[in-house]
C-alpha cells in the first residue's frame, strides 16, 4: 500500500476513535499530517482549541512559533511529518493522562512506521516523557543523544514554552537545524 494511503487510514481511524476520554470533548481529532516522505517527524503535546477546531496540527500560536522557527532553520514544510502525542485536546488544555497517551500511542507508532523519518524530534517535556518514559528535564535531556524505536531523537523546547524567552527560542531554532544536520 502506498505510504499516503496508509497514513490516510490511519487518520481516518484517529477521526472517529473513542479509545480514551478525550474523544469527549473534542470537535476534531488532529491526526498530524506532512509529507510522507519527512525525513524530520516532530511530536508535540495535544492539539489546543484553535487545532480542535481545525482539526489541524500547530495551527494557533504555537504552531506559528514552531513555523518560523523552522524557516529560520532552514527546515522546509516538505521535509517534516507534525504530530502530537495525543490526538484530541485534553479539558482546558490540561496535560494529557498517562493513560490517553497510552491509548494513543498506537497512532503515534504507525505513523512513525509509515513515514519512518531519518530523526524524531520531541517538542516538550510532556512528548519526551511520552516517548522516553521517565521524568528527566528538557533542559538535561537535549544536550543527550537519544533514540526511540532505533530511530534518533532529538529533544527539544515545545513552541509555546519559548514565547517569552528568545534564548528559549534561539534553542529551538538550534536544535531544530541540528535534527536537520541529523538527517542527511
Ligand atoms: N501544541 C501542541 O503541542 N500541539 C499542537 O498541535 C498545538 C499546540
Ligand atoms: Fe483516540 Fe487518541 Fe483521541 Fe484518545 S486521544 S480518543 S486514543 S485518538
Amino acid at each position: 500500500m502506498a505510504v499516503e494511503t496508509a497514513l490516510e487510514e490511519i487518520a481516518a481511524v484517529v477521526r472517529t476513535c473513542t479509545l480514551c476520554r478525550l474523544h469527549e470533548g473534542r470537535t476534531n481529532a488532529v491526526p498530524g499530517e506532512g509529507s510522507s516522505r519527512a525525513a524530520l517527524f516532530l511530536i508535540g503535546e495535544a492539539p489546543g482549541k484553535q487545532e480542535d477546531k481545525a482539526g489541524r496540527p500547530f495551527v494557533g500560536m504555537a504552531g506559528r512559533i514552531l513555523e518560523k522557527a523552522l524557516r529560520e532553520a532552514g527546515v522546509g514544510r516538505s521535509e517534516v511529518f507534525i504530530t502530537n502525542v495525543v490526538k484530541c485536546r485534553p479539558p482546558d488544555n490540561r496535560n494529557p493522562k498517562a493513560d490517553e497517551m497510552k491509548a494513543c500511542r498506537t497512532y503515534l507508532l504507525r505513523q512513525i512506521g509509515c513515514v519512518r523519518p531519518s530523526v524524531l524530534v520531541a517538542l516538550g517535556a510532556i512528548s519526551l516523557r511520552s516517548l522516553l518514559g521517565g521524568s528527566g528535564s528538557l533542559t538535561s535531556q537535549r544536550e543527550e543523544d537519544t533514540e526511540f524505536q532505533g530511530i534518533p531523537l532529538v529533544a527539544t523546547y515545545h513552541p509555546a514554552s519559548t514565547r517569552y524567552s528568545r534564548v528559549f527560542r534561539e534553542r529551538l531554532v538550534e536544535d531544530l537545524r541540528r535534527a536537520r544536520s541529523m538527517s542527511r
